[in-house]
């Protein structure tokens, strides 16, 4: 089991793989979710923007009372949405959030994305809905979720899509560090110099869209998108495995010590990426497997990027 969770300095013990619920239907998540803890899935990934946390929560609460699982054996991660991150608007949002999941505190709470939109805007239609760091300090949002700690709501926080520069900016001037950057990462976005600036600050990272995120509306996608599942290298290291490429990229992810949250809501897919962590790929997978490299984003970010706005995709990634 020590081998499937990623430790934290406080002794807390995360569960490397969990489910995602981004784009899970509310009518489809609940069975989902109660289907994942029964199959023995105890992390689960959430997000207010994924307007479905309240039937989450619903298959969380029956799943303790049912004695299917006890809450101190699940690992519960969700996240601030943009438009709350002026410091008063922090922990309204996540009792909101404690709300809905029906929690009395999350495992973990991540700033979803280092952009600030006005209140009440959940995406923007123009720059007027956004505001820049000079306005709003990262670091003030940051305090709030600090607080959120010392209040007992949640247990850790981290952030979610920082680039290196965001994080080491974080990192020096807080008082309590991020544990955790959940991020895009998969064999065609491996990020090594991420994995390693992590390693080297304790933080650890999630690696998200592990799959390559085919559900994506088709407005978040290019038209000349490489379907990650369809690799040819990954599926004939599956087949040498006997396992399926879902399950080949879930191992990679493990391998290297990223948590991986892939997102399904299918029954017999909840249970073969669950069974990926018995898949263990030799030194020669890992080393083919990192030739496929492309530094490729599914989530581009480029929603952020408003004409006129306060940010753009090269200053969102730092790149
Ligand atoms: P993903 O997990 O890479 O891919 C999900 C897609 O793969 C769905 O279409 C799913 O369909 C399919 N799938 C699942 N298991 C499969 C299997 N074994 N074989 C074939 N297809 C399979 O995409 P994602 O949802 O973008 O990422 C995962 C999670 O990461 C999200 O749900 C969310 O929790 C989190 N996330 C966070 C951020 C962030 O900004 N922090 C951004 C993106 C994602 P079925 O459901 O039909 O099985």
């Amino acid at each position: 089991e020590a081998m499937n969770s990623l430790p934290f300095t406080n002794g807390d013990r995360m569960p490397i793989l969990g489910l995602g619920t981004w784009k899970s239907n509310p009518g489809e998540v609940y069975t989902a979710v109660k289907e994942a803890v029964s199959l023995g899935y105890r992390h689960i990934d959430c997000a207010p923007i994924y307007e479905n946390e309240a039937e989450v929560g619903r298959a969380l609460s029956e799943s303790f009372q049912e004695n299917t699982v006890t809450r101190d054996k699940m690992w519960i991660t969700s996240k601030l949405w943009n438009n709350a991150h002026a410091p008063e608007d922090v922990r309204p949002a996540l009792e909101k959030t404690l709300a809905d999941l029906k929690l009395d505190y999350l495992d973990l709470f991540l700033i979803h994305w280092p952009v600030h939109l006005r209140k009440g805007v959940l995406f923007p239609g123009s720059a007027e809905d956004m505001i820049g760091f000079e306005a709003l300090p990262i670091g003030d949002t940051w305090e709030a979720m600090e607080a959120l700690v010392g209040n007992g709501l949640c247990r850790h926080i981290g952030v979610s899509n920082f680039s290196i520069p965001k994080l080491k900016a974080l990192v020096d001037s807080v008082c309590l560090k991020p544990e955790m950057n959940q991020v895009e990462l998969h064999p065609y976005l491996q990020q090594p110099e991420m994995l390693d600036f992590c390693r080297k600050n304790n933080i650890h990272l999630t690696a998200y869209s592990p799959l390559g995120s085919a559900d994506r509306p088709s407005e978040l996608k290019a038209d000349d998108e490489p379907i990650l599942l369809k690799d040819s290298t990954i599926a004939m290291i599956a087949r040498r495995h006997g396992a399926t490429p879902a399950q080949v990229l879930i191992s990679w992810a493990i391998n290297r010590k990223t948590a991986v949250i892939p997102k399904s809501v299918n029954p017999s897919r909840m249970r073969q990426n669950l069974a990926a962590v018995e898949v263990s790929l030799s030194r020669d997978d890992m080393q083919a497997i990192a030739g496929l490299d492309r530094n490729r984003r599914y989530v581009s970010g480029d929603f952020w990027a408003m004409a006129g706005g306060p940010y753009t995709v090269a200053d969102l990634w730092d790149e």
